[in-house]
């Protein structure tokens, strides 16, 4: 997975919150009272923040394809519903009710899960050519690890076969005379972002060309 940058909540989005409590007199709730207009918004400023990219698969999203997606649930967690730091953008899945991602999350909750915000987010799972993925790590980080791939549908057929085409695509793993440091350029290649926008599984790519092609 790609660790996503947060930025600071942007200001009409905390002026909008102040409004709402000084003229209800309550913390607006994100369900009841968040209207479309100001969401759809908001998407479109964590869609720039992410570069585009689905938080927890990398699939390339839009306004269209995505939805406002609360890591930590509403249902158990009421009072981040309306915190910036508890938003992100999610795809759709592929099927009706989700096969992977936040639809497939829904309210899911592990104590021991990780944000895509954490740094830690990409030292946990690895990749393989054959576009499936697997834990990191082996004995007590690798629960929790194996909890995410499956309670998020990482390991969904769709997100396996998009990877594979993903991985296919670039080519690079055909050719066998890149230096050691062609190889670091390609990584820097797909670590970028190009008008704003990262490569769809982007660190997909770049997982399997550290341990492809450097070792
Ligand atoms: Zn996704």
């Amino acid at each position: 997975m790609r660790k996503i940058q947060k930025g600071e909540s942007p200001k009409w989005f905390e002026a909008w919150k102040d409004n709402f409590r000084c003229e209800k007199g309550r913390r607006a709730k994100y369900k009841e009272d968040f209207p479309d207009a100001e969401r759809r918004k908001l998407r479109k400023e964590l869609l720039e923040e992410q570069g585009y990219i689905c938080c927890y698969c990398m699939k390339r999203i839009d306004i269209n394809s995505s939805h406002l997606e609360h890591f930590w649930p509403k249902s158990r967690f009421k009072n981040l519903d309306m915190d910036y730091q508890n938003m992100l953008v999610s795809c759709e899945g592929e099927t009706t009710g989700g096969d992977h991602c936040g639809h497939k999350k829904d309210d899911w909750y592990d104590k021991d899960m990780v944000i895509p915000t954490d740094d830690k987010i990409e030292t946990m799972f690895r990749y393989a050519l054959s576009g499936d993925i697997n834990p990191a790590h082996r004995g007590e980080k690798e629960a929790v690890e194996k909890k995410m791939i499956c309670e998020w549908g990482l390991d969904s057929f769709h997100l396996k076969r998009n990877r594979q085409m993903a991985l296919a695509e670039t080519e690079i793993f055909e050719m066998q005379d890149y230096t050691e440091e062609e190889v670091w350029d390609t990584i820097a290649y797909y670590d970028g972002r190009q008008d704003g926008k990262y490569i769809e599984y982007c660190n997909v790519i770049i997982d399997v060309m550290k341990r492809e092609m450097l070792q």
